[in-house]
């Protein structure tokens, strides 16, 4: 298939993702069994990760989407963009917040700040597939995490090249090539 040769290496077999899911299914089970929680999921990048891990948790939960934007290429923009028409209010309910990848703690720390200041929300907390060992903007830690990488871009399984490589079943690194790679070819 075309996409892969713009993958240098992979770093997270299919089925390495999904026994790790099957772990972080049972956590936050254990955590939120009984309460009312709301999983909330930033789109786009985290879709495909949304629909494993729901799957895998047995409990009455509710799930809402907002979509954000923070990358321009293989770089955060430093500003965030809410693309979401409205904000959902999440009055009365536990809210887990979902992303693909904690990279500088922008999106994840303004969203959870925005979700915090609303009356009535029980808890945020916070749940990532990849957490970026970087020097964070905003002091966050997630409370669940799947995996933890250094500082390389990657793609596949919902993240990104400027659109690209969702849809790989598996998470790698591009090749510097691919990233050279003019707009108009990789169409
Ligand atoms: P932060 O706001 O924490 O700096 O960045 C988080 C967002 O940037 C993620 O939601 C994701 O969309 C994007 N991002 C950060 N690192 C990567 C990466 O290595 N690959 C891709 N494809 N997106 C990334
Ligand atoms: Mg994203």
């Amino acid at each position: 298939m075309e996409m892969w040769n713009d993958i240098r290496s992979i770093l997270f077999h299919e089925t390495t993702i999904l026994s790790r899911l099957d772990e972080m299914a049972r956590e936050i089970t254990t955590e939120y069994r009984g309460k009312p929680v709301t999983f909330v999921a930033l789109l786009n990048g985290s879709f495909v990760f949304l629909a494993d891990l729901l799957r895998r948790i047995p409990l009455p939960v509710h799930v809402d989407c907002i979509q954000v934007s923070s990358y321009a290429g293989t770089r955060s923009s430093g500003k965030l963009d809410f693309r979401s028409a409205v904000f959902p209010n999440f009055s009365g309910r536990h809210v887990l917040l979902m992303d693909d990848i904690l990279d500088s703690g922008l999106t994840l720390g303004t969203v959870r700040g925005k979700i915090a200041s609303q009356p009535g929300v029980r808890s945020v907390k916070t749940c990532v597939l990849l957490n970026k060992q970087v020097p964070r903007k905003t002091e966050l830690e997630p409370d669940f995490s799947g995996f933890t990488i250094g500082n390389e871009f990657v793609v596949g399984y919902g993240l990104d090249y400027n659109e690209h490589y969702r849809n790989l079943p598996f998470i790698g690194v591009l090749s510097e090539e691919a990233i050279q790679k003019p707009a108009s070819e990789t169409k």
